[in-house]
């Protein structure tokens, strides 16, 4: 990117942006098309948590670009408010840009509002002038930026428009700026700034946090009631005593004479100034565009409608499964067929042994499992992605808030759900991160504990595996009942938790619905690579080495010479006695039981055997044991671990079958087996990086309570569900 501006200094400075802005005002947006960076972009407020960074070098100056979290103000209402707070003051950014969405000036400008009276040398972009142009609003840009005293810059974020002059302008504004902060004073009428006044001395006089912020802004958090500077606060001394009082009195006297709270009263002046700004024609809509600006709230009164919004997301969620199977299945062949003839010509070059077993049944079986469904996968994140870049996504988290209300939950839980599968093929991994949007710690952890039972990514080929042996005729629809059951049992075990261990009320909705958008071509490309790709990259890497572990413990140690020759000695008496077809295939029933025996006398054949007594309860066998055990590193190994061991159980290499007709055709397997291992995956403990990340946002205590926990729930369900189905439909 070139840069015009011109000055003298000696070497390349680093400058230090920060991007701030609401949720959906198009942050992350912006700093890829800068950055040149991907990421995820969605359209739920908060999903930004983390904090972005990405080095851009000019001509005479290097930035280093932050993606601060979205937040609707600066107080500590939230984490994301406090992380983008403190990363302000601790780290003071040359400059903060805030992305304010064109066509919703009024409440966008309320954060601004807060970026001046804390001082932080900040300038506007002025995002989403492509939309405000859609709907007909004619933005007086330069009158904005006279009447702010702050430079504004018209951008579209997604074509990447006016990013250059952004970052020019801002630039400008740190060379004009330094680094010095100018609060501006608001007033709030005349009691409230008597009161501020009266503490702004106090602050000043005895220096009390003046080092970290403006002291009148110190003295509005107290009246603000900000917990987290009257936590602070109360670390510096003797003054905070003094402030806490004043706030106090000022709080009792507001409600007493106004019957509000202060931080009420403060937000509304804050309004009214916003408001003076806007109504001195600085937005002009042009009549003839009116109907346009309609449009989502049109769509909303179908799409979010108390009865029909319902049926049409149960409709809309029903016919991406549909798509993704009928579409699916092509390419899905093709793979299975590329890896059966990978699986074949490596056999055919590789002289039987150790070394052709490890190939071919550790590494093609055991991998062509896995990125066999890559396509089904690809699929439903294509679809996932335009949901969500729409902005349907947020209207489905709204609706299902007065669903989840009722189970002790939260609208917010609704994205972990979906981010951890809810809707199929997710991961609990950034599920159980995305809980952070949570403001209640009872409702987090509610929700933490439940998003792990929903249909990830790696969860899912084991079903469609199942699915594709045992309920041919009625895959759609299974994969569709297995994700309302993971749902009914994220919201029956929320509730047993809400009402028992962590008991407690629940906390108001508040969420922004994003206007619709057409989403681009390009993002939804972007965001399906990205998770397809880190599904093939875990088939690649984790995989692989449990597949070869597995592997391994699947054939060592192997049978004793002696039974091995009982073998030999057997084919050698059929040779003799019979010939032809009758040969092969008594010589083939012998190599299978070989295979069994030698299967059932490793290490992994003892683990699974062991087990047995147990297991045999849910219809699960020694090999499914051994599937479930590898599974706890990685849900993703159960279907390799099956194609491991049953190609070990069988050794006729022209038979082109796939697994799930193999698995089919096992006499050990029927409906009820099937249903029971579905429901047990779905439930038992989650794969180990979950874990962890359920340690991290909660505590070891509360992880090893979900493994322990989900394991004998999806143990019994799975046990309940084979006797009934066995012994009464059997
Ligand atoms: P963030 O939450 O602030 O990080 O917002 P995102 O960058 O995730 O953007 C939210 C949504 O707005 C996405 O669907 C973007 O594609 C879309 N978006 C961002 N910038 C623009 C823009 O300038 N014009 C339009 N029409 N859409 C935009
Ligand atoms: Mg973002």
């Amino acid at each position: 990117m070139a840069t015009t501006v011109q000055w003298k200094i000696k070497k390349n400075p680093t400058f230090t942006i920060a991007l701030a802005g609401n949720p959906n005002s198009g942050k992350t947006t912006l700093f890829n098309a800068i950055t040149g960076a991907h990421q995820h972009v969605g359209n739920y407020p908060g999903i930004t948590v983390e904090r972005k960074e990405g080095i851009i070098n000019l001509k005479d100056v290097k930035i280093k670009l932050i993606d601060l979290p979205g937040t609707y103000s600066l107080s500590a209402y939230s984490d994301e408010e406090l992380v983008a707070r403190n990363f302000l003051v601790n780290e003071k950014p040359d400059i903060v840009v805030d992305i304010v969405d064109a066509t919703m000036l009024e409440r966008h400008l309320y954060l601004a509002i807060q970026f001046f009276e804390i001082g932080i040398p900040v300038i506007l972009a002025l995002n989403m002038m492509d939309d405000a142009k859609r709907q007909g609003l004619i933005i007086d840009t330069d009158k904005l930026a006279k009447l702010l005293n702050c430079p504004v810059v018209e951008t579209v974020a997604r074509s990447g428009r006016g990013k250059g002059h952004l970052i020019r302008t801002a630039v400008q504004h740190i060379k004009e700026s330094g680094k010095t902060w100018k609060p501006i004073q608001i007033s709030y009428g005349a009691e409230i700034d008597l009161v501020l006044d009266n503490m702004t001395e106090i602050i000043e006089e005895q220096q009390f946090m003046t080092d970290r912020y403006p002291a009148r802004w110190i003295a509005l958090k107290y009246l603000e009631n900000d917990s987290e500077i009257i936590r602070y606060g109360k670390l510096n001394g003797k003054v905070a005593e003094q402030l806490e009082a004043i706030a106090q009195r000022t709080k009792e006297h507001c409600l007493k004479t106004l019957k509000v709270l202060p931080e009420a009263i403060i937000s509304d002046y804050r309004y009214g100034l916003i408001n003076s700004i806007l109504k001195q024609d600085i937005v002009i809509q042009e009549k003839s565009r009116q109907e346009r600006i309609d449009f989502t709230t049109k769509l909303d009164s179908l799409l979010v409608n108390r009865y029909i919004g319902p049926i049409l997301m149960i409709a809309i969620l029903y016919g991406m499964f549909q798509i993704t199977f009928t579409v699916g299945e092509i390419p899905m062949g093709w793979l299975e067929s590329l890896f059966g003839w990978i699986s074949a010509t490596a056999t055919l070059l590789i002289p039987e042994g150790l070394l052709q077993s490890l190939v071919v049944s550790g590494i093609i079986d055991g991998v062509g499992g896995v990125m066999g469904f890559v396509p089904l996968i690809a699929i439903m994140f294509l679809m996932i992605s335009f949901l969500e870049d729409s902005g349907y996504m947020a209207r489905v988290a709204y609706m299902l808030d007065r669903v989840l209300r009722i189970f002790g939950l939260h609208g917010y839980s609704a994205m972990p759900f979906i981010i951890s599968g809810g809707i199929a093929g997710g991961c609990a991994v950034p599920g159980v991160m995305a809980t952070r949007t949570l403001r209640s710690p009872k409702e987090k952890l509610a929700t933490l504990l439940t998003a792990p039972f929903m249909p990830c990514g790696a969860k899912l080929p084991v079903f469609m595996l199942l699915v594709a042996a045992f309920f041919t005729e009625h895959k759609a629809q299974m994969m569709f009942s297995i994700t309302l059951f993971a749902w009914i049992m994220a919201l029956l075990v929320a509730k047993l938790v809400r009402s028992t261990v962590i008991k407690g009320a629940s906390t108001p909705f508040i969420m922004e619905l994003p206007p619709y958008r057409l989403p681009t071509v390009r993002g939804i490309f972007i965001h399906t690579w990205e998770r397809t790709w880190q599904y093939i990259k875990k088939a690649g890497t984790v995989i692989l080495a449990v597949s070869i572990l597995l592997w391994a413990a699947m054939t060592f140690p192997g049978l004793p010479t002696q039974q091995v020759n009982q073998y030999e000695l057997e084919r050698q008496a059929v040779s003799e006695t019979t010939q032809g077809m009758t040969e092969q295939q008594a010589l083939l029933e012998i190599n299978n039981r070989e295979g069994q025996a030698a299967l059932r006398y490793s290490l992994a054949g003892k683990i699974g055997t062991s087990l047995e007594p147990l297991s045999r309860l849910a219809g699960f066998d020694w090999r499914t044991n051994i599937a479930l055990v590898g599974g706890f590193a990685a849900k993703e190994v159960i279907v390799s671990t099956f194609g491991t061991a049953y190609s070990l159980g069988d050794v006729d290499p022209e038979a082109a079958d796939t697994l799930s007709t193999r698995i089919a055709a096992d006499p050990s397997w029927n409906k009820f087996t099937a249903l029971a291992m579905i429901v047990f995956v779905l439930l038992y403990a989650p794969c180990v990086v979950t874990v962890v990340a359920i340690a991290k946002e909660s505590s070891w205590g509360w992880a090893t309570f979900a493994t322990i926990f989900n394991t004998t729930l999806g143990f019994g369900m799975a046990v309940i569900i084979y006797q009934i189905g066995t012994k009464l439909f059997m």
